[in-house]
């Protein structure tokens, strides 16, 4: 079938199985409600939540595309990948998130280290009151404690002043490197996507060697349409779809009605010469 236009597709957002606040069961039900046609589960590094995302959607008549958003570092900064039409049972994807897991804790308990060098106390017992998934604390459990501690007014706020890339308290991640995010998503039957290339601090030679580099790897696809990208965005990365033949991705990132600035089915459509990454699914 051809996709319609007016099709509202959402295919980026996270659970409470990684740094999003609600259950899997809840996002199938808000993203119905929303309007949105075609929609995936993408946590971080985390496959938990697909089982009940997909019986929610299925109990919904929503289609769903099963997805993850895996954490990768690709010339010393965190780029993520977002693998869509996975198999979630597959071994080889299945081992490889849980070495980017276990990495996590660790890298936790620095970040508390550092935080309490700022003067902020307890932030490790204080993140974890915000995780729903002990296999996957992120830097977004210890914003929501130091936002609820009144350190900072709001998210955005504590990843200017301490959590964000380079700032006091980041501590980098052990993640995956690209060809092992690539390796594990096609082992698992799946499209490759370059999550929100708009966030990346890469110099135009540096992106351009790493979009070469994807597709050389078999990488599929970029966002174009993101909660992430200004208006202008899109148009700039609908151009880099075009130039390197990669197939355009939409999804709202949302992680919480408080938190989110776009909510699920929120997005503008994709400039209708890009070919969907969900093309050949609906
Ligand atoms: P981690 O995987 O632990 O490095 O945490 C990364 C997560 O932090 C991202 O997936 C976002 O949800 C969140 N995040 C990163 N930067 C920001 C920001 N500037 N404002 C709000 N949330 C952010
Ligand atoms: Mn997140
Ligand atoms: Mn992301
Ligand atoms: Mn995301």
């Amino acid at each position: 079938m051809s996709t319609s236009p007016s099709l509202n597709v959402d295919l980026h957002c996270h659970s409470t199985v990684s740094d999003g606040v609600l259950a899997p069961r809840e996002l199938a039900a808000r993203a119905h409600a929303n309007g949105v046609g075609l929609w995936a589960l993408t946590d971080h590094d985390e496959v938990s939540g697909l089982a009940p995302a997909a019986q929610a959607a299925h109990d919904l008549g929503l289609p769903f595309v099963p997805g993850i958003e895996i954490s990768v570092t690709w010339a010393q900064q965190t780029v993520h990948v977002v693998g869509l039409g996975i198999d979630a049972a597959n071994p080889v994807l299945k081992a490889g998130v849980a070495d980017i897991q276990a990495g996590r804790v660790g890298r936790a308990r620095e970040m508390a280290d550092r935080l309490q060098g700022l003067g902020i106390a307890d932030s490790y017992a204080g993140a974890l009151r915000f995780v729903g998934n002990p296999n996957l604390i992120s830097r977004t459990h210890f914003a929501r404690f130091l936002v609820e501690q009144g350190h900072s007014k709001n998210m955005q706020a504590v990843f200017d002043k301490y959590l964000g890339d380079g700032k006091p308290a980041c501590v980098p991640g052990s993640w995956a490197t690209l060809a092992q995010a690539l390796g594990w998503i096609s082992a698992a039957g799946g499209r490759a996507i370059i999550a929100h290339p708009g966030r990346y601090h890469y110099t135009p030679v540096q992106f351009g060697a790493l979009f070469d580099e994807f597709k050389d790897m078999g990488g599929a696809g970029i966002e174009v349409v993101t909660g992430s990208h200004s208006v202008d965005q899109y148009r700039q990365y609908a151009d880099v779809a075009r130039q390197y033949g990669f197939m355009a991705s939409c999804g709202s990132d949302f992680h919480s009605p408080s938190e989110s600035n776009k909510d699920l089915g929120s997005l503008p459509p994709l400039p209708a010469d890009l070919k969907p990454v969900w093309h050949d699914w609906v």
